[in-house]
């Protein structure tokens, strides 16, 4: 049987930081309910598909922690029972009842947003948590048993120095994460953000904070085995290593993607249309997805790279053509031995401009196809 990852996107919130695009909607119990009858009504919707992971997304999934241990129950028969299931969770509402309850209906991973652990960065970024309160939320997980924990932190955000991520990564590594996340913010057009003016770091500054945040994180026992992404040996995340890794899965949910059967979909970030349609309605974004473009794009965002004269052979590229795009790469942004390229530190700062050198994807596609 075809062994698909299965996203779920739960689109609540208490309230939006200004610096998100991520579809969501204000967290209401009766629609929260609602919601969750039509995810279900669309996961059971597919035949002859087994999960060996599951994510649960948002917005803030943790929010609707009852409703999910109700609907993971009821599509317990399409999932491996050796899956990752993993939920991302708010440190302001993530209670010992919760990640309790979470675990023992078979969540086995928690993503949690602390962003920072700086009160005056996490002020600036409008987060309705402190420090103290991240900390905690880390505690409570493992306290209830969770063994695949993940922190997600923030570079480059406002009010934010190399001496204040420091201090972060340092109180960071010493919680009990098995799993780091760090995301540069990208001011995105049409949030509060995108319309306020902002001390921000200078490029230069961006860079220092990166390349300390990989040695910082290196130094822990977290090894990078993606642009933004670190774990302790056998805590990398498998469902995200499916995107990059060009393989299947199913989106449920507004602003959902999916990559099933050859095809990539995409839904509409509307909650109602999504809750009136089932199945829902998904609209083709590429009828012809993991060419030797999409590959490379993918594939260059982990640290193992990409086999490049495998993927040229595979998809008929001439090793030539491939050879003279290397050639106008900086070599102090990857290594390549004859079979895998990878790029360095230094180059997943710059990876978009080695990505364009490397394919005919433009700019703004990679902008817009990166996950
Ligand atoms: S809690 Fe997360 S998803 Fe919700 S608005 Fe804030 S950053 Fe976006």
């Amino acid at each position: 049987m075809n062994k698909l990852g299965l996203y779920v996107h739960i689109p609540f919130c208490l309230s939006k930081c200004p610096y998100c695009d991520f579809y969501s909607v204000k967290y209401d119990e009766d629609t929260a309910k609602r919601y969750i009858k039509a995810v279900q009504a669309n996961i059971l919707g597919y035949s002859g598909v087994k999960f060996d992971t599951v994510y649960f997304g948002g917005g803030t999934p943790i929010l609707l922690w009852r409703e999910i241990c109700g609907l993971l129950g009821s599509i317990g028969d399409m999932i491996d029972p050796d899956a990752e299931i993993s939920l991302e969770a708010n440190p302001c509402v993530t209670s010992a009842e919760a990640a309790a309850a979470l675990l023992s209906c078979g969540v086995n991973r928690i993503s949690l947003g602390l962003q920072s652990m700086n009160d005056t960065e996490l002020i600036a970024l409008g987060r309705r948590h402190n420090a103290k309160q991240g900390a905690k939320a880390v505690e409570i997980c493992h306290n209830a048993g969770f063994s695949d924990i993940s922190a997600d932190i923030m570079i480059g955000t406002p009010c934010q120095t190399r001496e204040s991520l420091r201090h972060t990564l340092s109180a960071v590594t010493k919680l009990p994460a098995t799993h780091i996340s760090a995301y540069m913010l990208k001011i995105e057009p049409d949030t509060p953000f995108a319309k306020r003016e902002l001390s921000l770091p200078s490029e230069d500054g961006y860079a220092d904070m990166y390349l300390d945040t990989v040695e910082e994180l290196k130094a822990n026992g977290f090894t990078q085995y993606e642009i933004s992404n670190f774990a302790l040996k056998g805590h990398e995340c498998r469902h995200n290593l499916k995107y990059w890794q060009c393989e299947e899965y199913i989106g449920v949910g507004p602003a959902a993607h999916s990559f099933y059967g050859g095809k990539r979909y995409a839904v509409k970030r509307d909650i109602g249309e999504f809750m009136d349609n089932v199945p829902q309605r998904t609209y083709i974004t590429d009828d012809c997805p993991a060419g030797f473009d999409e590959r490379v794009m993918l594939g260059l965002r982990l640290s193992e790279g990409i086999d490049l004269y495998a993927l040229c052979d595979r998809f008929g590229i001439e090793r030539k053509m491939a050879d003279e795009r290397l050639s106008k790469i900086p070599p102090a942004l990857y290594s390549f031995d004859g079979n895998r390229l990878r790029l360095t530190p230094e180059g997943f700062l710059v990876s978009n401009a080695v990505i364009g050198i490397m394919t005919d994807i433009k700019k703004e596609d990679i902008w817009i196809r990166s996950y």
